[in-house]
């Protein structure tokens, strides 16, 4: 009997910590990475890694002035290049505040605090194309050299930040990108630096759309891979809390030794209305499929998942992931592998 078909999108977002202290290129991408491509590679499948060009580009404009960042520049530029080589897909992922990063010479890492360009939107022309155009080249000139035929179509925004759509849509078409994968179906956060509201989104994986990136357009020139998100019931997350807490007094086995993220601080609700029938991303039992949040204790809900959907997208990040999380990936993948064929290509999802 043949098995039952799965897809399984494995998504990366390949960044430092975006908030007080970036963390250092080795602990939040080269090391992790690596363990998670072995990984995922053990068991035959494919990944994407959306890159923090916005990163990349703030390394080449100091590397001048500083060997710290040149070195970190050709470090990252190298093991993008290896991954790619590896036969996974690389798109570009923008974090816009990088243009007011402030460097720390002292320990090699970044302060981002200042969000005022968080959003894509809030740029001006020039350096919407600045930004957008020199992520695109970067990243050719990274895999070109080896992968000639290279078709670099796809993108995700960073802090799901992707509306207005029509911010990006001359972007997408100037770069041929045809393929997005920014949407969290049914979330919306509305804070000091994000905002997103996807409440209204189709409720299917995959869909075509145009100008707006929640209406579902057949005849849309785009494609959107919706992000794939789970129910934790409040018992689970307790007893996950719980589990996390003596799992790291026991072991130290967390991200939070790397760097420090973003806080998102919440818009005052009688400012901007919520939505009635959205999850809010900060406060509900509904949470992002993500690697780094896979645990022993959540491993049955993630198990249910796949059994009873044909298509699950993860959105991960190396920087948070602990070796527990790697084993949890790894259990799953032998869990899902053993019983459906898994598909994890995205070009043959839509
Ligand atoms: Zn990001």
């Amino acid at each position: 009997m043949s098995k039952q078909k799965k897809q399984v999108l494995i998504t990366f977002d390949y960044e430092l910590f975006l908030g007080n202290r970036s963390g250092s290129v080795d602990d939040c991408l080269i090391k992790p990475t690596n363990q998670i491509l072995d990984v995922i590679e053990k068991h035959g499948e494919r990944a994407i890694f959306f890159i923090d060009t916005t990163h990349l580009l703030t390394l080449e404009k100091y590397a001048e002035k500083y060997d710290a960042c040149s070195n970190d520049l050709e470090t990252v530029s190298a093991h993008i290049a290896s991954i790619s080589k590896r036969g996974h897909e690389i798109f570009p992922h923008l974090h816009p505040h990088w243009l007011d990063a402030e460097y720390l010479p002292q320990t090699n890492e970044w302060k981002l605090t200042d969000t005022d360009k968080y959003r894509f939107f809030h740029l001006n022309e020039n350096e919407r194309e600045l930004i957008f155009t020199g992520s695109v080249e970067l990243l050719n000139k990274f895999i070109k050299p080896h992968n000639p035929e290279y078709i670099l179509d796809g993108y995700r925004a960073g802090g799901w930040c992707i509306q207005p759509f029509s911010a990006f849509e001359p972007y997408f078409k100037k770069h041929k990108i045809k393929y997005d994968f920014s949407v969290l179906g049914k979330f919306y956060l509305f804070s000091n630096a994000q905002y997103f509201d996807f409440s209204e989104a189709p409720e299917k994986s995959v869909y075509h759309f145009q100008n707006d990136i929640v209406k579902e357009n057949d005849k849309g020139l785009f494609t959107e891979l919706n992000i794939s998100s789970v129910f934790i019931p409040k018992n689970v997350q307790f007893l996950n809390k719980i589990f996390q807490k003596f799992y790291f007094k026991l072991t130290g086995d967390h991200s939070f030794n790397r760097g420090e993220g973003q806080i998102a601080v919440k818009i005052d609700p009688s400012i901007v209305k919520p939505t009635t029938h959205g999850y809010d991303i900060l406060n509900s039992n509904w949470e992002r499929v993500a690697i780094e949040l896979m645990s022993q204790i959540k491993m049955p809900v993630y198990k249910k998942f796949i059994q009873e959907q044909d298509y699950m997208h993860f959105i991960s990040h190396p920087k948070m992931l602990t070796q527990h999380n790697i084993r949890m990936f790894d259990n799953f993948l032998s869990y899902a592998g053993s019983r459906y064929e898994i598909e994890t290509d995205f070009r043959k999802m839509v």
